[in-house]
């Protein structure tokens, strides 16, 4: 899979709609600090189902909605748009939106789904809000402090298999 475009509005820092081309050929984002560089990471993984506020560097899943600054007023919901092509070469159009005290919705081409049909997707993809494609501050030195079943997780996200368990929960429970 390769994400081509990513467009951002209300999310974090990005107030005013944003767009950015993933074109091939791009190694890195720089810019002062505090300019949203990680901030753009995190709408990647925000929009591929990350579900825990942590470790977007908030305390709830509300604070990735702009929260308005001395000059502008906050923002009632964010909302990140990802464009990728898959490997079978199909256009894919990924959209997470939260407002405030309405939660998370989904969408993929146009269509309302479940947040686990989001993860699913990129899970079986080998990427996902989790994946070691996506290295975020503090990644490293988790990688190396972590429990051998918490290294297994890690090892089966980049193989394509995390769906599979998943799938296991579900056939269980039915
Ligand atoms: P560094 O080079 O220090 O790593 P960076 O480019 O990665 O910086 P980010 O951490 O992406 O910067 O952006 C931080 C900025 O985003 C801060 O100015 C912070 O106030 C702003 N920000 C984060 N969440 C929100 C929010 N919900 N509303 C408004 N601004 C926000
Ligand atoms: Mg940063």
């Amino acid at each position: 899979m390769r994400i081509r475009r990513l467009k951002l509005s209300g999310f974090k820092s990005f107030v005013e709609a944003a767009e950015l081309r993933i074109d091939p050929g791009l190694t890195g984002v720089v810019g002062p600090n505090g300019c949203g560089k990680s901030n753009l990471l995190e709408a990647i993984r925000w929009v591929m189902g990350e579900s825990s506020p942590k470790s977007m560097r908030g305390g709830g899943m509300e604070d990735v909605i702009f929260a308005g600054t001395a000059a502008r007023p906050p923002r009632a919901f964010a909302e990140v748009v990802l464009h990728a092509q898959t490997s079978d070469g199909e256009e894919l159009e990924v959209l997470r939106r939260i407002e405030r005290g309405a939660g998370s919705a989904y969408r993929v081409n146009g269509r309302d789904v479940r947040a686990k049909d989001v993860a699913l997707i990129f899970a079986d993809a080998a990427t996902g809000a989790h994946s070691p494609a996506l290295v975020s501050q503090g990644r490293i030195a988790a990688v190396i402090a972590a429990k051998p079943a918490e290294r297994r997780a890690m090892l089966e996200e980049a193989a394509g298999i995390a769906g599979l368990h998943v799938r296991r929960k579900d056939a269980e429970s039915k």
